[in-house]
């Protein structure tokens, strides 16, 4: 594991457990590991908020190809 990576590791916060919010106020999809991958035990930093409309889902943050995978699921039905 390189350093960079446990730098990494310190700062991303874990979405439903850690809240990590700027300075700005707001809250950033890349301060967080993709919550989907974190439940396949595997660390990667979330890109985006999806959903990002409102479906009665809290939005919750993923990488690209997490967020891409379930865009694709709901547009399939
Ligand atoms: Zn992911």
């Amino acid at each position: 594991m390189t350093s960079e990576n446990e730098a990494l590791e310190k700062k991303l916060g874990f979405w439903g457990i850690d809240r990590i919010v700027r300075e700005d106020n707001k809250i950033y999809a890349e301060d967080y590991y993709c919550f989907k991958c974190y439940r396949e035990s595997k660390k990667v930093r979330a890109e985006v908020f999806w959903p990002n409309i409102d479906l009665d889902i809290t939005p919750v943050p993923y990488c690209k190809p997490c967020k891409d995978e379930l865009a694709i699921k709901i547009i399939l039905g």
